[in-house]
């Protein structure tokens, strides 16, 4: 069967990487979160102390860590990834709610994203991935073969980010954390770069009252149908 390029983009909360992930173990595909690259840009800037402000020094360091092969992906023998950054594990790091503020803060400049586009497109370029994000379907995938945007109510996956922080023993409130979404959510659909948006060919799917096993089930039912062809 064909090995595809399947694209899922939503905001925050809404399922995506669960799904992702899932769906990608399902299909022995690789999976590809490019909202790890973001945070990681984020975190070496701070690292850097080059803060979050300014479009051209954010921009050197994406470009310093793709130059320089700073970041690897890694998979467990358990099937776990690990974010790999100057050869230190980050996936706790890049974790944070400072660390999605800051992901959000540098993934609006138009450098930035330009630095990290091919980087992305080579890691998915064997076909045989799934890639989550905001704009996979959109700019960086554009011609994937399976497009899906995911979507729920602000309340629920405010939820789903508490009860996430929470299980990491993060000291979060409800409160704090559904206004800090809602932030993100607005710009990161209100940027002029590669906004939040729904491709036009993408199935969109309202994960709010659904159980993640269901919604998987049709994921994979869609991917099936076209790698027959
Ligand atoms: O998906 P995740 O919450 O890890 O993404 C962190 C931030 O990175 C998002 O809020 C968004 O601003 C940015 N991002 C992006 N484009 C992507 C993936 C993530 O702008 N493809």
């Amino acid at each position: 069967m064909k090995r595809l390029v399947i694209t899922i983009d939503g905001p925050g909360g809404s399922g995506k990487s669960t799904l992702a992930r899932a769906l990608a173990e399902r299909l022995s595909y690789v999976y590809l979160d490019t909202g790890a690259i973001y945070r990681v840009v984020a975190l070496a800037s701070q690292e850097a102390s080059r803060g979050w402000c300014d479009q051209g020094s954010v921009a050197d360091v994406a470009r310093d860590i793709v130059a320089r092969k700073r970041l690897r992906f890694e998979r467990d023998t358990d099937g776990t990834q690990r974010v790999v950054l100057d050869d230190h594990d980050v996936s706790a790091a890049i974790r944070t709610p400072e660390m999605s503020a800051g992901a959000s803060t540098v993934s609006a400049f138009p450098a930035v994203r330009q630095e990290l586009l091919q980087l992305q497109r080579d890691l998915g370029a064997d076909g045989g991935v799934v890639v989550e994000g905001r704009d996979t379907g959109t700019v960086v995938f554009p011609n994937a073969d399976v497009k899906f945007f995911m979507h729920a109510s602000p309340e629920e996956r405010a939820r789903r980010r508490f009860e996430e922080l929470r299980a990491k023993k993060m000291r979060v409130t409800f409160e704090d954390t559904l206004r800090e979404l809602n932030e993100r959510d607005k710009r990161d659909t209100e940027r002029q770069a590669a906004p939040l948006v729904r491709a036009h060919d993408a199935v969109d799917i309202d994960t709010t009252n659904v159980s993640i096993e269901q919604v998987l089930q049709m994921l994979a039912e869609r991917v099936e149908a076209r790698s027959r062809g």
